[in-house]
């Protein structure tokens, strides 16, 4: 499920090849993929305009139109932005595509269908209708301690729960939560202030550093955890023992009982 790396890997790619193009022509293949407005709505939002700027909160993007609507991108479960060069063919679970009149495209891709696209003319409204705690990497070390050490459940919960802050979710925090040293069924209220500001900090390190790979297992540093799942035999990359992967709030939970049990 896109986390906040790769939905920043998405706006990466964007703002590097999608701004200041004019929208030539909207291909809307999957109408259920839009929300709140009707398909004639966003052609008459995006057509004959360029997008100016994006910008993205959480797991979300908002895209700027040069008519001054937003378009927000939900990614759901599979959800991807895919340039597309003049000419290209459409590729595979394309539920929206948008034509550039300069002959090159933007493809919104969808393989289970959960992700959508809509349209707001306030995305400061928008953010507040949708019960989300702030970016995560926008937020200062001191209210991170604070809201996160205001839970009383599990760590990995509370990074997870949205509504405290937005853009992880399980794969990334279980990468934090181990180059932390922290294990991920600890209870959030009990970390010292210290320990959660340290979090803070590691967080803010590492998933620019996995956005710029392109959130992608292949290119990330070998000193990540993120690429030992899926793996027949995870080891952890630091000590080489074993990962254990026990289920923590119904999801699998990599840590590795050795360099995460010092906390
Ligand atoms: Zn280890």
């Amino acid at each position: 499920m896109p986390e906040l790396p790769d939905v920043e890997a998405n706006a990466i790619e964007l703002r590097a090849h999608a701004l200041d193009r004019e929208i030539a022509r909207v291909a809307l293949h999957d109408p259920q993929r839009l929300r709140g407005s009707n398909p004639a709505d966003l052609e008459a939002a995006l057509t004959g305009y360029a997008f100016e700027a994006v910008a993205r909160h959480g797991k979300m993007l908002f895209v700027k139109v040069s008519c001054g609507w937003h378009l927000v991108v939900h990614f759901g479960m599979t959800g991807h932005l895919t340039r597309l060069d003049d000419g290209a063919r459409e590729p595979a679970h394309c539920r929206l595509h948008l034509l550039f009149r300069d002959g090159g495209g933007l493809a919104f891709t969808d393989q289970r269908r959960l992700g959508w696209v809509e349209l707001t003319d306030d995305p400061a409204h928008y953010l507040r209708s949708q019960d989300l705690g702030p970016d995560v990497l926008a937020l200062e070390a001191e209210t991170f301690a604070r809201r996160i050490g205001g839970k009383r459940g599990q760590l990995k919960t509370a990074l997870m729960d949205q509504s405290v802050v937005a853009g992880l979710g399980n794969v990334w925090a279980d990468e934090v939560l181990f180059q932390t040293g922290l294990r991920p069924d600890v209870k959030a209220h009990e970390q010292k202030p210290e320990v959660l500001r340290t979090l803070h900090a590691t967080i803010r390190k590492v998933l620019p550093v996995a956005a710029e790979h392109g959130a992608d297992l292949a290119r990330l540093p070998a000193s990540f955890l993120t690429p030992q799942r899926g793996q027949e035999h995870p080891t952890c990359p630091n000590c080489g023992h074993a990962l254990e992967t026990p289920k923590i709030a119904g999801r699998t939970a990599y840590l590795c009982p050795v360099c995460q049990a010092s906390r």
